[in-house]
């Protein structure tokens, strides 16, 4: 089966065709290191982690994904804690990596960095002066939007009645309101670096023109991003890049991901309401973020509240309880093969809740085999889409043993169990009771069995 995506640019489902044969080319706007990562910016990160992991099943793909470490917001952050800038940026880089890593997002193939490529910036830009695509004026470089005629293309806006309706203010150095800056001046205790407008630094767009071409080329296959991103920051990449390269398309696909909203409301710093990784990786195992994140279609909205997080641990804990206590040999989990139902989920245009229903499917078949050799083949199948979905990468018992906050820990439950099986054995069965009546109360079921007993959260 073709992979299916959805494109921005052609607003709608359209096969996936890669430019060149074997291989592919994606592009992701990674963050802006002025502070740690946001659950809403993990769910671009996390969600085209599993698009590449699902395109190299059939590709050599070459996954960038930038840190944008020269801006205003970390300027004012230095200005505001009193740290220089790359101290905070270094911070925010580690910090952002430890994140994403523990919600198993996989590193990309390259993470450039802004700084690293000013040189390629101001080629980029001499390139659009050149071409009659860009001015200069008063130290600043601006795009010339009415030099592109397929400007507000990909954002499906219309330049003239975008001029017509605006009501911005236009900078004195500016011939249009919405010629946007390419490079700016710099003051002496702001970052800059020497440049034919003089000492200056980058635009924002700019940067991720310059490093896509550096380390893609000209025309990359997918350039991915929030629905945010659309407008102005991708339809000014796009212009400036197919501008630069003498109109040589600069996505062949362009993916947007949907927004998080936290309890139906808007994440924003003015209502408190900003949850980050960082915090939410400390109380919650982050194979549930990950769950939660992809538990909808990355195009649809995603609401995160406690029932999403909740509803995440459930769904583990079916596929682990399926799992546990099968022993799965080297060669049974080396054999295993994705079912062809999960892979096709995933190939139309990243159907995450379809896969996940398939996932359940395959649990139900392993719950219900009383085939030993079965059994074993299931569960191996179930690793293999854990492995290709980023999930189930723990071993069962210790999904059944994690503590979360809030949660009886393992070391007390155990003792717990201990304090029933001596009161059984003792013939009281009311403190037995009561024993299991008190777990039960702190979310965990215990079951007899041949072996002892065992216990699980069971929420
Ligand atoms: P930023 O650092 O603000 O440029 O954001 C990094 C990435 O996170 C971009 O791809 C944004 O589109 C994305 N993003 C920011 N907020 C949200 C949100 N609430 N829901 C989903 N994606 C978001
Ligand atoms: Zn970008």
């Amino acid at each position: 089966m073709t992979i299916q995506l959805h494109d921005t640019l052609r607003g709608k489902k359209v096969p996936f065709e890669p430019r060149k044969h074997g291989e592919v080319t994606m592009y992701l706007c990674g963050p802006t290191v002025y502070n740690y990562a946001h659950i809403g910016n993990a769910r671009p990160a996390v969600v085209f982690d599993l698009l590449a992991r699902v395109l190299r099943r059939h590709y050599k793909l070459t996954f960038v994904r930038n840190i944008t470490d020269v801006d205003d917001k970390i300027n004012a952050a230095s200005v505001e804690t009193g740290k220089p800038i790359d101290e905070i940026t270094e911070k925010y880089i580690k910090a952002y990596n430890d994140d994403m890593g523990a919600l198993s997002v996989q590193p990309p193939d390259v993470e450039p960095r802004a700084t690293q490529h000013i040189g390629e910036m101001i080629e980029m830009i001499e390139a659009l002066i050149e071409k009659g695509f860009a001015y200069e004026a008063e130290g600043h470089v601006l795009f010339d939007v009415s030099s592109h005629e397929q400007y507000g293309e990909l954002s499906k806006r219309n330049l003239r009645e975008m001029i017509a309706g605006s009501r911005v203010e236009v900078a004195p150095y500016k011939k249009a309101a919405h010629d946007f800056v390419l490079w700016k001046p710099s003051t002496p205790e702001l970052p800059g670096w020497d440049s034919p407008w003089g000492r200056g630094r980058p635009g924002w767009h700019i940067e991720c023109s310059a490093m896509a071409e550096r380390h893609l080329g000209e025309t990359i296959d997918i350039h991915a991003g929030g629905q945010d991103l659309v407008f102005p920051h991708h339809e000014n990449e796009c212009a400036q890049s197919s501008c630069a390269h003498d109109g040589a398309p600069f996505a062949r696909y362009w993916l947007h991901n949907g927004f998080l909203s936290i309890d139906h409301t808007k994440m924003s710093k003015s209502l408190g309401n900003v949850l980050l990784v960082h915090d939410l990786v400390k109380a919650i195992p982050g194979e549930v973020i990950r769950l939660a994140l992809l538990s909808a279609h990355y195009r649809q909205p995603l609401d995160w509240s406690a029932e999403t997080i909740e509803s995440a641990c459930r769904m583990l804990d079916r596929l682990y309880g399926a799992v546990r206590g099968i022993e799965v040999s080297a060669e049974a989990r080396a054999a295993a093969v994705v079912p062809d139902a999960l892979i096709a989920a995933l190939e139309d245009d990243l159907n995450t809740p379809k896969a996940l229903a398939e996932f359940f499917a395959l649990a139900r078949s392993l719950n219900k085999t009383k085939v030993d050799g079965e059994k074993e083949s299931l569960a191996a199948q179930m690793y293999a889409s854990g492995e290709l979905m980023g999930l189930l990468g723990n071993d069962s018992e210790q999904w059944f043993a994690r503590h979360v906050e809030g949660d009886m820990a393992a070391d007390e439950i155990e003792a717990l169990i201990e304090k029933r099986n001596a009161a059984k054995a003792a013939r009281d069965f009311e403190r037995a009771d009561a024993i299991r009546n008190q777990l039960q109360d702190a979310g965990v079921s215990i079951q007899d069995g041949r072996d002892g007993t065992t216990w699980r959260r069971s929420g």
